[in-house]
């Protein structure tokens, strides 16, 4: 496969080169070792694919020349919103990267009364990039959203705060008496406008959690018999999720 480089700024149709900085001029110069007259494709986070060559490289610069410029679409066919609470540093990223091969919309880091990590601008930034480079593997040619940090009585209340809205809500918890995958073999997916699924932490959502949830009308489900990790929990739900939508 071509290599797939991202580009922070919009591409417009009309532009004829892009230049490639930093961190992306560095990879495709210094450790792919590219030369002149190598085909490249970049992504500007917009739905479409650029399919380029490299005209000229520098030390923290190369100028890629637009050859062919193509919509891609690779999105679930409804908007699906993941609200986690996120685990200590070391294990975020095997999350933000299932989540954007599983084709999520959003994710949303959630402050639960369990919660371990902290989510500031420094975090926020660090998930945004895994999210650019997750995009470039995996083919997407838009960028999954980080929003910042919420509590969980918002994300909980805001799920049908208004009649006209069809959203289903699943809150993953374990010992519910339906399992995920029970509750998704009954329902259509056409019928729901967005999907928002809701993981707690390590320690679980405590029981002020789990009512508020109920209160909101989430549908709480399971995921089996055994504990999983939050990664993994992330993983399996938007991995059955993803499936369902996709038929
Ligand atoms: N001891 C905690 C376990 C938390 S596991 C408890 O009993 O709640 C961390 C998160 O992963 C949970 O909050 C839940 O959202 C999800 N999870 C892990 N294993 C699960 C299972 N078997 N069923 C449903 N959710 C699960």
């Amino acid at each position: 496969m071509t290599d797939r480089f991202f580009v922070p700024e919009p591409i417009p149709a009309e532009q004829t080169q892009v230049v490639l900085h930093d961190q992306e001029a560095h990879h495709l110069a210094r450790v792919l070792r590219a030369q002149v007259g190598q085909k490249v494709v970049l992504i500007d986070g917009s739905g479409w694919e650029f399919v380029g060559r490299v005209v000229h490289i520098a030390r923290r610069r190369v100028v890629v020349q637009i050859l062919q410029r193509r919509q891609v679409d690779r999105e679930l066919p409804r908007e699906v919103v993941f609200a986690v609470a996120l685990p200590k540093h070391a294990r975020q990223q095997p999350i933000v990267e299932a989540l954007v091969q599983l084709g999520i919309s959003r994710l949303v880091p959630l402050e639960c009364l369990r919660s371990v990590a902290r989510v500031d601008d420094k975090t926020l930034g660090r998930l945004q990039r895994w999210v650019q480079e997750a995009t470039k593997q995996c083919g997407r040619t838009r960028l999954m959203k980080v929003a910042p940090a919420q509590s969980w009585s918002a994300v909980a209340s805001d799920l049908n705060r208004s009649a006209d809205r069809h959203r289903l809500g699943l809150f993953v918890h374990p010992g519910a008496e339906q399992s995920l995958w029970g509750l998704l073999q009954g329902q259509n997916p056409q019928q729901w406008e967005s999907i928002w699924a809701a993981v707690g932490p390590e320690g679980g959502f405590s029981e002020q959690e789990y009512q508020l949830a109920l209160q909101h009308g989430w549908q709480v489900v399971h995921l089996g018999p055994r504990t999983l990790r939050v990664e993994t929990a992330v993983a399996v739900v938007a991995g059955t999720v993803s499936l369902w939508l996709q038929g």
